[in-house]
Order: C-alpha cells, then sequence, then structure tokens
C-alpha cells in the first residue's frame, strides 16, 4: 500500500509532503541515497524507479544493493529530507494511493 503525506524531519524541522510505500504487487525498495525502485513481490525483478534499472536486474542479481550507488537496499524506509537528507520523520498520512 502507498501513502501520501506530510513527513517532518526531526533534524531540520521541514516538512515536506511525499509519496511512499509499496504499489499492488510490488515492495519498494529505497537505498541510502533515496533512490527508490518498485519490486516485484514474487520475482524480485526491478519494475519501476529509474528508467534505467527498470527490466534489467533483480534483487538477487544486485546482491540487494542499489543498482546506481550500490548501498543497501531496504523496503519500508521513509523518503529522506531534501534539505539534510534525515530519514527520521513525524508522519502525517494525509490519505493512500492505490
Ligand atoms: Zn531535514
Ligand atoms: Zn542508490
Amino acid at each position: 500500500m502507498a501513502y501520501l503525506g506530510n513527513l517532518s524531519c526531526r533534524d531540520c524541522g521541514l516538512t515536506f509532503t511525499a509519496r511512499w510505500g509499496s504499489s499492488r504487487g510490488a515492495d519498494e525498495y529505497r537505498c541510502e541515497n533515496d533512490h527508490c525502485f518498485d519490486v516485484d513481490a514474487v520475482t524480485g525483478a526491478f519494475l519501476g524507479g529509474s528508467a534505467a534499472t527498470s527490466g534489467r536486474y533483480t534483487l538477487a542479481e544486485v546482491f540487494g544493493r542499489c543498482p546506481i550507488c550500490s548501498t543497501e537496499l531496504a523496503s519500508g524506509r521513509l523518503p529522506c529530507c531534501p534539505v539534510c537528507s534525515g530519514r527520521d520523520h513525524d508522519v502525517s498520512v494525509g490519505g493512500v494511493v492505490g
């Protein structure tokens, strides 16, 4: 399930609107630099995210690491703050999308 809402950064105080979460049949993975990918929940194939990676890789092939910057991928991460790159936020969910 994907969410749309406001995130308030606990590090710098910025409040920003973001979308995060999984699509139908896909899990959202983010690396430490906030590259974001939709990964097929069954096959592990990269679906969306950057056009350069879509359909080219599976999670196993990249050893769970970002194909762009090689940092570790994880599901369930919140988007990072556009100002300070912090990832510790107060979450205010405004709605559910998809
Ligand atoms: Zn911040
Ligand atoms: Zn990355």
